[in-house]
C-alpha cells in the first residue's frame, strides 16, 4: 500500500502557486489577496482561519482577516462581505463555516460576487462544474484531485464511491470524477447496501463524518481509498471515516488522517485565489 501523501503534495502545490503568485505580483504591482470573514470564537474555526493566514503569508498572497462577533447583525455582516467585494485589492472572499445561530449563511454568501467565490459554492460556480465548464471548485474536492494527479492514479473508465452528498464535500467530489470519466456511484445516509456498493470501487472517497464507517471487508483488493473524514475518536484523538489499519491491508493507496486530505484543501484554496487573480487581470 502507497500513502497518499498529502502533506508533501500540499508543500508541492502550495510551490507552484507562489510562483504564480509572485508572476502576478510582478505583472501587475500587488499580491493576489485572499479576505477571511471569521465570526464568532468557534475554536476549531479559529485554528483552520490561523492555517489559512499563515499559508497565504508563505505563498505570497496578501490576507486580510476580518473578525466579527457572534452578535454581529446580517447587516453588519453583509455590509463587511460587500465592502470585500468592492475592494480590488481583495480577489478571493471566503466566510468561515459554522456561522453563529440566528445568521442567514446563505444570504451572506449571496453577498460574495462569483468571481471572488474562491470556496466555489456559489450557484455558478455549482452550475459551471456540473455543465463541465471552467470554474472554481471547492477547495475539498479540487484538492483530491490534485492528490490523485500527483500519484498519477488513472481515474478514466473507473469505478468510484462517494460516500456523502454534502454541497461541498460528497457532490462536488462526485461531480469532479464523473468529468475525469468514472462511473461514479454516490452514497449517503440512506443508501442501502453501503458495504456492497463501496465493494465495486476502484476508487472510494469516504465524506460522512462517522469515524471507521469504511472496513477492509467494504473494500475492494487493491481499491484507491480518499478518507475525508475528520472525527474524534474515543480515545480523544483525530480519526477519519476509514478504518486505517484494517484497509491498508487491502487499498493499493489509502491517504493517512491525518495528513492527507486536509493540507489538499488549504493548498487547493491558495491555488483558487491565485486564479481568482490571474482571471480579473483577463
Ligand atoms: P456533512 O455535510 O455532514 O455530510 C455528510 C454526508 O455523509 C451526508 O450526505 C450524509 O448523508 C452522509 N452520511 C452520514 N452518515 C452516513 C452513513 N452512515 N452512511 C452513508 N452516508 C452517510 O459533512 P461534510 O461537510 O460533507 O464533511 C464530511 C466529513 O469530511 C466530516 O468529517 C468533515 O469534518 C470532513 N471534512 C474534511 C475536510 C478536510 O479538509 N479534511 C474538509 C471538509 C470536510 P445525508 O445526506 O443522507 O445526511
Amino acid at each position: 500500500m502507497t500513502l497518499l501523501d498529502g502533506k508533501a503534495a500540499a508543500a508541492e502545490l502550495r510551490g507552484r502557486v507562489k510562483e504564480r503568485a509572485a508572476a502576478y505580483e510582478a505583472a501587475h504591482g500587488r499580491k493576489p489577496g485572499l479576505a477571511v470573514v471569521m465570526i464568532g470564537e468557534d475554536p476549531a474555526s479559529q485554528i483552520y482561519v490561523r492555517n489559512k493566514t499563515k499559508a497565504c503569508e508563505e505563498a505570497g498572497i496578501r490576507h486580510f482577516t476580518r473578525f466579527l462577533p457572534a452578535t454581529v447583525s446580517q447587516k453588519e455582516a453583509e455590509g463587511v462581505v460587500e465592502g470585500l467585494a468592492a475592494d480590488e485589492n481583495v480577489h478571493g472572499i471566503l466566510v468561515q463555516l459554522p456561522l453563529p445561530r440566528g445568521l442567514d449563511g446563505g444570504a451572506l454568501l449571496a453577498k460574495i460576487p462569483p468571481e471572488k467565490d474562491v470556496d466555489g459554492f456559489s450557484a455558478l460556480n455549482i452550475g459551471k462544474l456540473s455543465a463541465g465548464e471552467e470554474g472554481t471548485v471547492a477547495c475539498t474536492p479540487l484538492g483530491i484531485m490534485r492528490l490523485l494527479e500527483r500519484y498519477e492514479i488513472p481515474i478514466e473508465g473507473k469505478r468510484a464511491v462517494v460516500i456523502g452528498r454534502s454541497n461541498i464535500v460528497g457532490k462536488p467530489m462526485a461531480m469532479l470524477l464523473l468529468n475525469a470519466n468514472a462511473t461514479v456511484t454516490v452514497c449517503h445516509s440512506k443508501t442501502k447496501g453501503l458495504a456492497e456498493i463501496c465493494g465495486e470501487a476502484d476508487i472510494l472517497v469516504a465524506a460522512a463524518g462517522r469515524a471507521k464507517l469504511v472496513t477492509a471487508d467494504m473494500v475492494k483488493e487493491g481499491a484507491v481509498v480518499v478518507d475525508v473524514g475528520m472525527n474524534r475518536g474515543e480515545d480523544g484523538k483525530l480519526c477519519g471515516d476509514v478504518d486505517f489499519a484494517g484497509v491498508e491491508k487491502k487499498a493499493s493507496y489509502l491517504t493517512p488522517v491525518p495528513g492527507g486530505v486536509g493540507p489538499m484543501t488549504v493548498a487547493a484554496l491558495l491555488e483558487n485565489t491565485v486564479a481568482a487573480a490571474e482571471r480579473s487581470a483577463r
